[in-house]
């Protein structure tokens, strides 16, 4: 079972797998959280080159293709030798996230996205995807929180520092995914307590463990 975490910055996406990761354990699960772009020694430096706010001057096409590339290796390295081990894999954000961001943020033809990413990943697919959706307002104030005060000095990255037009085009693209993608695809209310999130996540979960 292949489950993937997506949405805006600042939803809470990696608080959420790992409870999910927690509970599964707790029933007996083996489990792997990964997270991309990175997951792997080449991934995590392509996710660099991505992400650092000093590669300004980047292109579109070189961002998508640096992402296909990072998944790549990040899924033929880590992601499929451990489905095929039986394990349960729990990934921060997958091919979603290229088609909202790259897609619908920059504007890259979603076809061009998809037969891309579908290359990097051998076909591979999510059986489940949780996407958490806060509306843009509520994650960009949480992501200049962590950059300014809240006592912590995390620079935002390239892609966080981009404007609420991108972040709201990126959140109606997570919008149409999901309608898209019923059978696979649920769309969670983010913009609640950590607990009640968890919650509604877990009872999806244990309905797929059973399916
Ligand atoms: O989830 P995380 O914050 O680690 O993601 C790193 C950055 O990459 C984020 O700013 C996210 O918006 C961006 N990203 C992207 N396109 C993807 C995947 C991630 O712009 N396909
Ligand atoms: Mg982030």
């Amino acid at each position: 079972i292949f489950i993937t975490f997506e949405g805006p910055d600042g939803a809470g996406k990696t608080t959420q797998l790992q409870k999910l990761a927690q509970e599964l354990k707790k029933l007996g699960h083996d489990v792997l959280v990964t997270r991309e772009p990175g997951g792997t020694s080449i991934s995590d430096k392509i996710r660099g080159i991505i992400l650092d706010p000093v590669n300004a001057e980047m292109v579109d096409q070189a961002e998508v293709l640096l992402y296909a590339a990072s998944r790549a290796q990040h899924v033929h390295e880590k992601i499929l030798p451990a489905l095929k081990a039986g394990r349960i894999v729990l990934c921060d954000r997958f091919i979603d996230a290229s088609v909202a961001y790259q897609s619908y943020g920059l504007g890259v033809d979603i076809d061009t996205v998809k037969s891309i990413s579908k290359f990097a990943s051998s076909g591979l697919q999510a059986t489940r995807t949780y996407i958490m959706d806060v509306p843009v307002e509520v994650s960009m104030q949480r992501l200049n929180h962590r950059a300014g005060g809240g006592g912590s000095d995390q620079q935002l990255d390239r892609i966080e520092q981009k404007n609420v037009d991108y972040h709201s085009r990126v959140r109606a693209g997570f919008h149409q995914i999901a309608e898209d993608h019923p059978e696979r695809v649920r769309m969670i209310d983010a913009n609640r307590a950590a607990e009640l999130i968890a919650e509604d996540v877990w009872l999806d979960c244990r309905q797929l463990l059973e399916e």
